[in-house]
């Protein structure tokens, strides 16, 4: 029922890998399956401080995580609620780790700014509404754009902390989307560029139902389930 996407990205003779998955079985393969396939990460980065996807160090303990500059505020504001909330969710999911998790050395980055991928560069977009945080990794010269947790396919805007925020966001990632071939959300599946822009407007659709306060708001299709009504009840308690 749960599932996060990682993703790798190699330039020359650097890779990063960006998120993480979050089962235990996942992280201990990962290692083997991308020095299977050449793309062993030099480095490790989180679009946003949500538990599930700074598990990265789980798989590369002896990497450092790289995270936005909101995100590092925001892990100083909340001490620990990463691993409170990862602790939750195990407990939920009846999942069974070795360890606790330690988030380690986090490195800043720059947001908005850039880092370099070998020959190549990472531009890092700022992404806020869904969480106070948030990155969008873009990476120009292949046409890749991770965009953290927005535009899913299966999962309808989790606004945590603003719809101003959260419609800023959307209007900032649009002439992205416009700019790349693969549009990769935190949970759900990879997206076209016109797949993308058909969720992009679906969530500001979605955003103007929440902002009137609408109790029972027409869903998108694959997004109309028991689960995604919750979350909008969630919208509902915080915004309407
Ligand atoms: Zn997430």
């Amino acid at each position: 029922m749960w599932q996060t996407n990682a993703t790798v990205l190699r330039a020359g003779a650097e890779a990063v890998l960006i998120d993480s998955p979050y089962f235990p079985d996942e992280l201990e393969a990962l290692p083997g399956v991308l020095a299977g396939a050449g793309f062993e990460p030099d480095a490790l980065v989180a679009t946003h401080a949500d538990y599930d996807h700074v598990l990265g160090r789980v798989a590369f303990p002896e990497l450092a995580l790289g995270m936005g500059e909101p995100s590092v505020v925001r892990l100083h504001q909340e001490p620990g609620a990463a691993q409170r909330a990862l602790r939750d969710m195990d407990a939920e999911l009846y999942v069974e780790r070795e360890r606790p998790l330690a988030l380690g050395h986090v490195q800043t980055l720059p947001v908005p700014g850039s880092v370099e991928l070998g020959p190549e560069e990472l531009e890092l977009h700022p992404a806020d509404g869904h969480t106070s945080d948030g990155m969008a990794v873009m990476a120009r010269w292949c046409g890749l754009l991770c965009v953290g947790d927005y535009l899913s396919n299966v999962e309808i805007p989790m606004v945590e902390s603003g719809i101003g925020d959260y419609r800023a966001t959307l209007a900032r990632l649009s002439p992205l989307v416009e700019a790349s071939e693969t549009i990769v959300p935190g949970h759900g599946s990879p997206q076209t560029r016109d797949g993308a822009l058909r969720i992009l407007d679906e969530d500001v659709d979605y955003l103007d139902a929440l902002e009137r306060g609408d109790e029972r708001p027409k869903l998108p299709a694959g997004r109309d389930s028991v689960e995604q009504r919750k979350i909008h009840a969630e919208n509902l308690r915080r915004f309407a």
